[in-house]
């Protein structure tokens, strides 16, 4: 799987000019390969469902398939990346049945996306700051608060502004996603995340 626009358009005229890395070999460009399996996720607004495009790697040697997951989502989550930002940004203000409640989100559910963030929140923290200093030899790491999820959060937050600032605007889930190869929630399951070259 790899993480890439919303916008079909980017991702067509990504495919046709060679952009997009194979995850697997890392030395293979993907060519288009059809599309992958219609999927349902649900956003601040209802139910949005979309087809996402597959790759396929044109080095001889790997030929592996990728699903091109839109930026918006995250890998095996059915919420859109920005409900679980929004509920993870909540955490600390506000309960998980509330936040559920707000969101349209069952609590359990809530629950589950904030212990998975706690549990891995040094490990987001290292892996945006390090990021960010890959996007900008300035960086000015800041100062931690004592909390390792707030730190990872600020890590995503200051982190993320770089991105968009360097490399072009998107929203700060979208980034988290991308940064994260979809994986921001997963700790056993997902490949290695990307890391800065
Ligand atoms: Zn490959």
């Amino acid at each position: 799987m790899l993480i890439v626009s919303d916008d079909r358009a980017v991702v067509e005229a990504d495919l046709a000019a060679g952009r997009l890395v194979c995850p697997r070999c890392r030395a293979g460009v993907l060519g288009g390969w059809g599309c992958s399996r219609l999927r349902a996720v649900r956003t601040s607004l209802g139910v949005r469902r979309l087809r996402p495009r597959r790759g396929r790697c044109r080095e001889r040697s790997c030929r592996a398939t990728h699903v091109l997951l839109p930026d918006v989502c995250l890998a095996r989550r059915r919420y859109v990346a920005e409900v679980i930002g929004a509920a993870l940004l909540s955490a600390g203000l506000e309960g998980y049945r509330r936040a559920g409640e707000r969101l349209g989100v069952p609590g359990e559910t809530v629950r589950d996306w904030r212990q998975r963030f706690r549990a891995r929140a040094e490990l987001i923290a290292s892996h945006f700051l390090r990021w960010a200093r890959a996007l900008d030899a300035m960086f000015d790491p800041p100062v931690g608060q004592g909390s390792a999820a707030v730190d990872a959060m600020e890590a995503i937050g200051r982190c993320t502004r770089v991105a968009s600032l360097r490399l072009g605007r998107h929203s700060p889930w979208s980034w988290a996603s991308a940064l994260t190869a979809g994986g921001l929630l997963e700790i056993n399951t997902s490949p290695p995340w990307p890391v800065p070259e």
